[in-house]
């Protein structure tokens, strides 16, 4: 069985997430797709580890042979407890391009014992992220052009409670 690991923050899981996994799940007979534990990230983040997987089960509900899980700590990990063969990686534009160039090359320093895969996402979603998507909502744009509805019904809560609280 051909395992693939799609790693990543998915703070939150957004349409360009989707497209990589539907293009991913193509490529194996099983995609595990992991929300990690991003300390880099976690000042900035908006859901909780379990917030995030509960939305990336919830929108991949109908998709085939993909698997949502959990991981902390090292990439490399993962991939040998899920015995994944490969490790996917969504590539938006050549700034993208440098930082995962340098993950993807330390970890093949530390075991040669799989190789990373870099997909595109479809042209209409080159430009979404994560980031950009929780900015938009701060300022009260509308976000869903960019993210399955489940996603926008979770950052409009998380707004209210914003609003609430002050
Ligand atoms: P990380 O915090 O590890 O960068 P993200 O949740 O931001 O994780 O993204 C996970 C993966 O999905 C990364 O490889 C990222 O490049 C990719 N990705 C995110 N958005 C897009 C998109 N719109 N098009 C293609 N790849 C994307």
């Amino acid at each position: 069985m051909k395992i693939g690991l799609f790693p990543g923050s998915f703070d939150p899981v957004t349409n360009g997430h989707l497209d990589i996994i539907n293009r991913a799940k193509e490529l194996f007979d099983r995609l595990i797709v992991a929300v990690a534990v991003n300390d880099s990230k976690t000042s900035t983040a908006m859901f909780t580890l379990r917030e995030r997987q509960k939305l990336l089960k919830e929108v991949c509900k109908g998709i085939p042979r993909v698997e949502i899980i959990c991981f902390d700590g090292l990439l490399l990990d993962a991939v040998k407890k899920y015995k994944a063969v490969s490790v996917v990686r969504g590539l938006r534009a050549i700034s993208d391009f440098e930082y995962e160039f340098q993950m993807a090359m330390m970890n093949r320093e530390i075991t040669s014992d799989y190789d990373t895969i870099f997909l595109m996402a479809s042209h209409s979603y080159s430009f979404v992220s994560s980031r950009m998507i929780k900015e938009l909502v701060r300022f009260g744009g509308d976000v869903s052009p960019f993210v399955p509805p489940a996603v926008v019904r979770e950052m409009k809560k998380h707004r209210n409670i914003r609003t609430k609280v002050k």
